[in-house]
């Protein structure tokens, strides 16, 4: 038997674990220990739940009362990480931010069913006049719940393009909204106050109701805010987390929820901060376009694009002396950056300055081309952020842009009426000479043409990215 108080001791280890572990994903250098410490307190956490469930604990009986519920949880465990572990292993950079998605839609439904189930049978005693509180409790978890369910889900079929990312804009949606969030307060007022647990109905409508706003709100959000969808569903479900702490009166639970529900707001904040966007104005919906992982241009006459061949991008390398780098989504698609960190470290040794620049949304993933680099040891002291390097650009003898499109779309700043109008990108136009690496003339993620494509001083060098930057490295040596 487990003392109780060892049970408490590693739910506050953990705890800490996880604060250090925030604190070290907050800078390349120290992300790997980060993601030790939030392994080492998972596994603690988990771990101590379990003895505790099945009452190796003292002073707690065991929730499982027979062989068939043992077996059922030791199973559930067994196949949840293993299920976890596989699609862990098979997933790319690429299908991350989907992975993301449907991983925050178990939260929310874990959330309401664990709500709507405590409900039913509470596992814990409900102390005396407590019982307005724990229905409070109850109530706001299936709620937050049942929004980051369906949202999440959604979300995961847009950014898999499996749905479109062009906004549903219903006539009168802020209306339904409003409507629909009134039927929940109305019906807490019956669930709360209800004696016993006689009010399932108005939970279950509830739950019915919350599940088409989460719908809603998602369906409303188009391409271009996707990034912040993510993050916003991110903190959606930490705070669903920390309801359903309060719900088990389980502290670890309330303490990790809380700290997933905020550092998912700071992380939405940040995002619409880099897109320009308010955070209202995102979740109100009806902005962006039919996005979604890009298509053929919107016509609009340009004027002719001039092209590039390996050979004289070559050469462009070779002349210029201070070269910055533009990684986007495309790179990550094509696996390019192995590839790319070996040409970086071959132009540093013959002396040129090479710098990475990084926008807040580049790729589909907060972080996206950070974690790539990292991955293919390019030094991180040559890796700026946005702001850090945008000012130094008109000096560059020659920018790189490998697999990016939106991030770099001088339309966000010069045309009102473009669907991307407003966010800060990085001007690499202002440089003396801009080779854009991609396959096609095709379209970004916002689906928007890019008029950066027929500047006087841009070359399109159209190919595979891991192809043509592998060419680029036997050019560079021979
Ligand atoms: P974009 O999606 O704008 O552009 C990527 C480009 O890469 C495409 O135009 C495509 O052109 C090219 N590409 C694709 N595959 C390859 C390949 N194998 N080799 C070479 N090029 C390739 O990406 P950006 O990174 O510029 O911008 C990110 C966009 O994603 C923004 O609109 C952002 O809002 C959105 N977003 C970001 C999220 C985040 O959290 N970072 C989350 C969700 C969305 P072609 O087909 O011609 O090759």
């Amino acid at each position: 038997m487990i003392p109780a108080g060892a049970i408490a001791a590693s739910y506050l280890v953990a705890a800490v674990l996880f604060i250090l572990s925030l604190g070290g994903l907050s800078n390349q250098k120290s992300a790997r220990r980060g993601n030790f410490y939030g392994i080492v307190g998972m596994l603690l956490a988990v771990g101590a739940t379990t003895l505790l469930i099945t009452g190796n604990a003292t002073g707690f009986d065991s929730l499982l009362e027979d062989d068939a519920t043992r077996n059922a949880f030791a199973g559930a465990i067994g196949v949840g990480a293993l299920i976890g572990g596989v699609m862990a292993a098979r997933v790319g950079m690429t299908s991350m931010p989907e992975l993301v998605a449907i991983l925050h839609s178990f939260v929310g439904l874990a959330a309401v069913l664990v709500g709507i189930s405590t409900y039913l049978a509470p596992a814990i005693p409900v102390t005396e006049g407590g019982e307005v509180v724990h229905n409070i409790e109850i109530y706001l978890d299936v709620f937050i719940g049942a929004i980051t369910f369906t949202g999440s889900i959604l979300a995961f079929l847009k950014l898999r393009g499996s749905v479109s990312g062009k906004p549903l804009t219903l006539p009168g949606r802020h209306f339904l909204n409003l409507l629909m969030v009134s039927a929940c307060v109305y019906l807490s007022i019956d669930f709360v106050t209800a004696e016993g647990h006689t009010a399932v109905e108005s939970l279950l409508w509830m739950t019915l109701i919350a599940c088409v706003i989460g719908f809603h709100m998602v369906a409303a959000i188009g391409g271009a805010d996707m990034p912040v969808v993510v993050s916003m569903l991110n903190s959606y479900s930490g705070w669903a987390a920390a309801a359903a702490g309060f719900m088990l009166k389980n502290d670890l639970l309330i303490v990790t929820g809380a700290l997933v529900g905020s550092s998912g707001a700071i992380l939405s904040y940040i995002m619409c901060r880099a897109m320009n966007r308010s955070f209202v104005s995102v979740i109100l919906g009806g902005f962006g376009t039919d996005g979604g992982g890009g298509g053929p241009a919107i016509t609009r006459e340009q004027g002719e694009v001039q092209t590039f061949e390996v050979s004289e991008t070559v050469e462009s390398l070779k002349e210029a002396s201070d070269i910055v780098i533009v990684p986007g989504y495309g790179m990550a698609v094509a696996q390019a950056q192995h590839s790319l960190s070996q040409v970086v470290d071959f132009l540093k040794e013959k002396g040129k300055t090479v710098r990475f620049a990084i926008h807040p949304v580049a790729g589909r993933l907060p972080g996206h081309m950070n974690v790539l680099l990292a991955e293919a040891n390019v030094d991180y002291n040559i890796v700026l952020e946005m702001d850090e390097i945008n000012d130094d650009l008109p000096k560059a003898d020659l920018v790189l842009v490998i697999g990016a499109n939106d991030i770099v779309n001088p339309d966000a700043l010069e045309d009102p009426a473009s669907p991307i109008a407003g966010m800060p990108v990085l001007e690499v136009w202002k440089s003396e000479t801009v080779v854009v690496m991609k396959r096609s003339m095709g379209t970004g993620y916002a689906g928007v043409q890019n008029p950066l494509f027929f500047k006087e001083n841009t070359r399109m060098l159209f190919g595979d990215a891991k192809v043509v930057v592998d060419q680029l490295l036997t050019g560079l040596r021979s």
